[in-house]
């Protein structure tokens, strides 16, 4: 099956660290991810932007460079007339962060309302004792700030899946505080499931985050994945 398939090409290539060239992973396992694709040249890149429609995010692809944001790697809200100088800026800033990086490319990604949003983080940690570790809770830039997470050994029932959306301090969020829409809370219990399915299934993945899951109103979204395999 597909999911195989794409672990035996990192196997292939030497790496044990992925982000978002490991995104067909989720796709594989119905975890549902923006649309675009990760191409090696500004005029695929213009291509790929065309085709979706409105202003997308272009990200820097390399296992070398697992946290994007920090050197400067994700451009959110590029219109078409800018992706060349995006793609180029990208590679820049990459190169110059780690000149021997390994670049494979650049992600162009369809753009995620976050307004109508909640960011959440869905993971994985093999812990020695317990086993496979599925955490949840609130994410973007607030999960190491807050720490509002909680814990389950995989593989989850529909039940504790459920649960684990009660259980954060941010539950509230997700039922719609303020005045917001509730999100789409089974679509991040279904997503807890999947992907505690998809780290049984492979127990060669060690750590796994989809950080940030897009949870809205009407879906969710896992916009960025980095993993470990052994
Ligand atoms: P990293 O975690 O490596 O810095 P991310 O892909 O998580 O990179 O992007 C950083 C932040 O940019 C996200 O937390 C989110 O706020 C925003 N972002 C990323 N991708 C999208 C997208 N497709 N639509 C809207 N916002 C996005
Ligand atoms: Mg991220």
């Amino acid at each position: 099956e597909r999911a195989r398939d794409i672990l035996e090409t990192v196997k292939d290539r030497d790496e044990t660290r992925l982000g978002v060239e490991a995104m067909e992973l989720l796709d594989a396992y119905g975890i549902e991810t923006p649309a675009g694709d990760i191409v090696d040249d500004p005029a695929d890149a213009l291509e790929v932007a065309e085709r979706i429609d409105g202003d997308v995010v272009m990200k820097i692809v390399s296992p070398d460079i697992l946290h994007k944001s920090d050197i400067g790697g994700v451009k959110v809200g590029v219109g078409n007339e800018d992706v060349y100088d995006a793609y180029e800026d990208l590679i820049t800033r990459a190169k110059n962060y780690q000149p021997d990086a390994n670049i494979l490319g650049v992600q162009v990604q369809e753009m995620v309302n976050l307004d109508d949003g909640v960011e959440t983080i869905v993971g994985m940690n093999r812990d020695p004792q317990f086993g496979p570790l599925m955490m949840f809770g609130l994410g973007g830039i607030f999960v190491e700030i807050l720490e509002d997470t909680t814990f389950r050994v995989a593989p989850v029932s529909e039940t504790e899946a459920e649960d684990m959306t009660k259980e954060i301090d941010a539950a509230p969020m997700l039922r719609g505080a303020r005045g917001n829409d509730p999100v789409d809370i089974g679509g991040i219990t279904e997503t807890i499931q999947r992907l505690s399915q998809l780290v049984t299934d492979f127990p060669a993945i060690l750590e796994l985050d989809i950080n940030p899951l897009v949870t809205l109103p009407d879906g969710v979204k896992a916009v960025d994945v980095r993993l470990t395999v052994d």
